[in-house]
Parts: structure tokens; C-alpha cells; sequence
């Protein structure tokens, strides 16, 4: 039961976000040691980060170090040589190397998050016996080679191909642009076509020994620069049978749920960047004076500060809820995952912003670290899915459940005589929606569950759950399936799932925090109340637009634009 999904059916699935879900005890003793060594280790080398950035380089010894400190193994289970930690536990570990530097975060995401996220996943018990070892070690560093040159985002499109041989083993040929760990893996996760140039995709484990496989140089990058990037070749790569992954056909299942299980290491590791960001800005505006005054006093500043707070915790909440669902077993999270990094990545590249306003020409120089953040964090929006391709994906997944009862509405109205049992059910379950819908009767009532500080922010989720679930039957109903093509639309119903999702892993925070002496908890419902009331505007604002806007007048000027070929106008 999607939580997302329901939200735009207008049902609050409240027994899958209350109470806030707590880091399980053996992930806590075991991030308790981790942080403080990570800390250790990677204080000292605030000064190398920024060289390394420069030099475009992270020095062998130095991913060596990686290896001591067992950041290769976190995720990989204890009978494989690894930490075994939960998903919680390891979004956790990359928040802390992100609060030191991006590019460690990526070294050791990429090998977890991704590349050989497969094995642990889809892997055979011999595919995992023979390479979890290594890959809990460092021995073997993987990486997840799925993009092309004419396969971006439409990742379906790939045109790296693998040829069956007599012998059932495989031949592999094609080459893979912008691989993160591409020049430093040796285990690589790689989608081909397979059976013929338009057969389906197969996921295969390739060894970076075997002969045929070679990368390219290290990819000149605005940020992340340490990180290695680069093309991966396979010319007539011999891959032996049991080397693929999950079942042949099956790889772009395969890759999507790889994708989709490694987005809180992403999140996590935003939520890293925008607390040093926020311990950063404290500082800056504290100790800047202006006009005989700690900038710190200016409401313009304070502004951006309590904005950073609530972006922070709010990206936190979200992705540890969706961590958990992952770590308990939750079947269909991917729409949640979704949502968690849209918001994290943005939030982050929101604070970056507004932490290097406040550092103002400080932060415009090199010798300060906002910079770099700012250049480091910018990928995340577009790596691992970009954002406008996870909101298309949010809200269709979304429309899609609610499509379907719209189909099978038109069924049962046809089959009502057929089977008017069957045909009774649906009718029911829609009309109910729409009498929920129109007179409240049915809502759920999360608000009388909760504190009273936090009653008023639950009574704006149950407002706009019934309303986002009004306006997608609206478009379904004026759209049917030529909602696909309804991208400004879309984006709207994306919105708005986000703030209502995120709002509430917030709400389920503040109301535990509420409930747990010393830890700030009027502070969390303060955040609470203040997502909630941004929330509301945004989301009015989302309803409103959905039936009166400018789409066509948007569409039409960015046609004029293209046909132009650059901008009409001048002052002279
Ligand atoms: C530093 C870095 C590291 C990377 N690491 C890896 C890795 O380890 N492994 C790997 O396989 N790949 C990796 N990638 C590739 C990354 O996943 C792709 O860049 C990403 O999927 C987007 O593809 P694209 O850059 O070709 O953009 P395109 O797909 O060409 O998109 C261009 C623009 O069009 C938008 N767009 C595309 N389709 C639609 C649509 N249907 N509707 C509306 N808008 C649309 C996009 O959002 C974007 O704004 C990496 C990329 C970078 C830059």
C-alpha cells in the first residue's frame, strides 16, 4: 500500500507514517563508532578536499582509507564480510562524509546505492558468495554503468548489446557515458540490449579485468570533480552465463529497482550538506557585522536561516520515513523514494543558495567552501532519475491506480447487469470518494490524534489530500489517458503530492519529538506548523492553476522561442 498513491485517492494511510519510525538498535551502535571515525578521518582533510576539487583527483591512498574504515561494506550483510547495516543506517553514514565532502559521499554511494546494489538485490547465492566479499573489502569498487550517448533519461533506449554464444556465455559491445567509479571499479553493473538490437535489457555483472573493457579519462566536471566520471568501452567482452543478473529480459526491472532503492543514500547525503551549510551560516551571521550590527540581527538573514531549518528537517523526515519503508519490507515505495530525493536535492541546492547569500563576496571566493558546495550539489537534481522526470513519474504513478478504477468504472457501469456484485463494489468505492470528496463524510481525521500544537498543520494535510484527489479524478475525467501529455499539469499534481508527503513524515516527527523529553520538540512543532502553512500556499496555488493558467500561452511562447532561434528583442 503506496502511502503517495493513497494520497491522491484522498486516503491518509495513517498506520504507515505515525508514530516516526526509530533507527533500529543494532544500526545505532554501530553509527555511533562509524560518525566519530568518519569525523576523524576525514577532519583533517578539509584542506586535501579543496585541492583534490581542483586537481579534478582522490589519491589512491586515500580511497584505501575509504576501504580501512569499511565504508565499501556498509550495506552488505555481516555473513558476506560486510556492516549489514539498514538503509536508515547507511543514509545515515553518507549524511555524515557529505557534511565533510561531496565526492567522498559519491566514491562510496555510487559503489553502494548503485553499483552493485544488484548483487545484494537480484544476486544468486554464487554470484553473492563470489563478489560480496570483495565488494564489503574495497577489494573490488563497483560502479552502475547504464547511461549512452542517445540514452539519458529515456534510459529505455540503450543501444550497448550483448550477443548469446554457443556456449550460452555472452558478448558484450557498446560504450557507457558518465559513470560514477568508472575509472576506479572493478566490478561494473551493465544494462544491454539482448537477443537483437531491439530486444529487451539484461543486466550483467562485468569484471574491469577481463579483456575488452577499458574506460576514458576522467570527466572535466562544474562539481563533484574529485569523484572519477567517465566512459566505460566493451569491445566483444566475453561474459560468462551465470553472470547475469536477475533473469535475461529482466534489466530494465533490474534497474529500476536498483535506482529506486538507492535514492536515500542520496537523500542522506543531502541532508549532511545542508547541516554544515546551516553550522556554517550560524556562524557567518553571528560573527559579520554590518552597519555596527551582527548581520545576524537583520530579519532578512534570520529569514533564510529558519527557511534552511525547515528545509533541513523536513528533508530528513522524509527520507528517513522512506528509509524505513525500504528496511521493513514495504513492497511499494518507489513514488515515496521519488519524492524524498526531488525535495532533498532541492532543498539542499536551496540552502546552498541562500548560505552563500549570507557569506555574500565571502562566499564568492574560493577560499570559503560555499562555492564548492554550491557546484557540488547541483547534480543532484540531475543524476539517479532528474527531477523533472521523477515528478512526471510521481505524479503518473499517482494518476495511474486512480486511472485504472476509472477504467474499471466504465467496465462495471457495462458489466453492472453481468455481475452486479462486482460491478456494486467499484461503483461504491468511487462514489464513496466523491461523497468524501464533496461533504467530508469519511475523511480521516488525523488532526483529533495529535498535540494540540500540531493540530491546525494535520487539518491542512486532510484539506489538501481531498483536494489533490478531486483534482486528479478532474484531469483524469478532462484529459482521460491523454494526461501523459499534460506535462504543466502534471507537475502541479507532482507538487502537490510532495508537500502533502513530506508534510507529513513532518508531522509524524514532531508529534514523536513531542513526546520525547530534551530534544527540542516545541522547536519541531514550530517547523511542523511553519511546512504546513508554506505548504498550504503552495498547494492552493497548485489547485488554482490547474483549471486557470497560461499553458497554452507558456507552450506557444517557448515554440516561438525555438523557431526564432534565439531572443526577438532589443532596446536599440
Ligand atoms: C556527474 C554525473 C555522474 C553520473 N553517474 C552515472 C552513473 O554512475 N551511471 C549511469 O548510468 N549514469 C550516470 N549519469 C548519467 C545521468 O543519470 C544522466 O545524466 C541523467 O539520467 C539525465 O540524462 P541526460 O543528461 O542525458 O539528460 P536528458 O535525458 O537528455 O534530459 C535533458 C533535459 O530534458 C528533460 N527531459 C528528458 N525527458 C523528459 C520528458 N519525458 N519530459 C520532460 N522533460 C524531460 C530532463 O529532465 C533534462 O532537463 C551521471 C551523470 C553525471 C552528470
Amino acid at each position: 500500500m503506496s502511502v503517495a498513491k493513497n494520497l491522491a485517492a484522498g486516503r491518509i494511510l495513517e498506520d504507515q507514517l505515525f508514530p516516526y519510525p526509530l533507527m533500529r538498535e543494532k544500526d545505532r551502535e554501530v553509527l555511533g563508532a562509524m560518525v566519530d571515525a568518519i569525523d576523524q578521518f576525514l577532519s583533517p582533510k578539509h584542506q586535501d578536499f579543496k585541492q583534490w576539487d581542483r586537481d579534478a583527483a582522490q589519491p589512491a591512498e586515500f580511497i584505501q582509507g575509504l576501504r580501512d574504515l569499511g565504508l565499501f561494506g556498509l550495506i552488505i550483510p555481516e555473513e558476506h564480510g560486510g556492516l549489514g547495516l539498514s538503509n536508515a543506517g547507511y543514509a545515515r553514514v553518507l549524511a555524515q562524509s557529505s557534511s565533510h565532502d561531496s565526492s567522498v559521499s559519491l566514491t562510496i554511494g555510487a559503489h553502494s546505492s548503485i553499483g552493485m546494489k544488484g548483487i545484494l538485490l537480484f544476486g544468486t547465492p554464487e554470484q553473492k558468495s563470489r563478489y560480496l566479499p570483495k565488494l564489503a573489502s574495497g577489494e573490488m569498487i563497483a560502479a552502475f554503468c547504464l547511461t549512452e550517448s542517445g540514452a539519458g533519461s529515456d534510459a529505455a533506449s540503450i543501444r550497448t548489446q550483448a550477443v548469446q554464444n554457443t556456449d550460452g556465455s555472452w558478448t558484450l559491445n557498446g560504450e557507457k557515458i558518465w559513470i560514477t567509479n568508472g575509472g576506479i571499479a572493478d566490478l561494473y553493473t551493465v544494462f544491454a540490449r539482448t537477443g537483437s538490437a531491439s530486444g529487451k535489457i539484461t543486466a550483467f555483472i562485468v569484471e574491469a579485468k577481463w579483456p575488452g573493457v577499458s574506460h576514458g579519462h576522467h570527466e572535466d566536471k562544474m562539481g563533484i570533480r574529485a569523484s572519477s566520471t567517465t566512459t566505460v568501452n566493451f569491445a566483444d567482452v566475453r561474459i560468462p552465463a551465470e553472470n547475469v543478473l536477475d533473469a535475461e529480459g529482466k534489466g530494465f526491472k533490474v534497474a529500476m529497482a536498483i535506482l529506486n532503492n538507492g535514492r536515500t543514500g542520496l537523500g542522506g547525503g543531502a541532508v549532511g550538506g545542508m547541516k554544515v551549510l546551516l553550522a556554517m551560516s550560524a556562524a557567518q551571521a553571528q560573527q559579520r557585522k554590518q552597519f555596527n550590527t551582527p548581520i545576524a540581527q537583520f530579519g532578512l538573514i534570520r529569514e533564510k536561516i529558519s527557511q534552511m531549518t525547515v528545509d533541513c528537517f523536513a528533508a530528513e523526515s522524509v527520507v528517513w520515513m522512506v528509509a524505513h519503508y525500504i528496511d521493513s519490507g514495504v513492497e511499494d515505495y518507489s513514488l515515496e523514494a521519488a519524492i524524498s530525493k526531488v525535495f532533498a536535492s532541492e532543498a539542499l541546492q536551496r540552502s546552498a543558495y541562500e548560505a552563500l547569500q549570507i557569506a555574500a563576496g565571502s562566499g564568492f571566493m574560493r577560499d570559503f567552501p560555499y562555492e564548492q558546495i554550491t557546484r557540488d550539489c547541483r547534480i543532484l537534481s540531475i543524476f539517479e532519475g532528474t527531477n523533472e522526470v521523477l515528478r512526471l513519474y510521481i505524479a503518473l504513478s499517482a494518476l495511474k491506480d486512480l486511472g485504472k478504477s476509472y477504467g474499471e468504472l466504465k467496465a462495471a457501469v457495462d458489466d453492472i447487469f453481468n455481475h452486479p456484485i462486482k460491478g456494486f463494489g467499484v461503483m461504491t468505492d468511487y462514489a464513496e470518494r466523491r461523497l468524501t470528496q464533496a461533504t467530508g463524510v469519511g475523511r480521516d481525521k488525523l488532526s483529533t490524534a495529535l498535540p494540540a500544537a500540531l493540530r491546525e498543520a494535520a487539518v491542512v494535510y486532510e484539506r489538501y489530500t481531498v483536494e489533490l484527489s478531486k483534482a486528479c479524478d478532474f484531469l483524469l475525467r478532462k484529459y482521460g489517458k491523454s494526461i501523459a501529455d499534460r506535462q504543466h499539469a502534471l507537475k502541479r499534481v507532482a507538487d502537490i503530492a510532495i508537500d502533502l508527503f513530506v508534510g507529513l513524515c513532518v508531522l509524524s516527527r514532531a508529534a514523536s519529538l513531542a513526546k520525547t523529553p530534551g530534544v527540542e520538540s516545541d522547536q519541531a512543532s514550530v517547523i511542523a506548523k511553519t511546512f504546513a502553512q508554506q505548504a498550504k500556499r503552495r498547494m492552493a496555488n497548485n489547485i488554482r492553476r490547474i483549471e486557470r493558467n497560461e499553458d497554452e500561452e507558456m507552450d506557444g511562447l517557448a515554440r516561438f522561442i525555438m523557431d526564432k532561434g534565439s531572443y526577438p528583442w532589443d532596446v536599440i
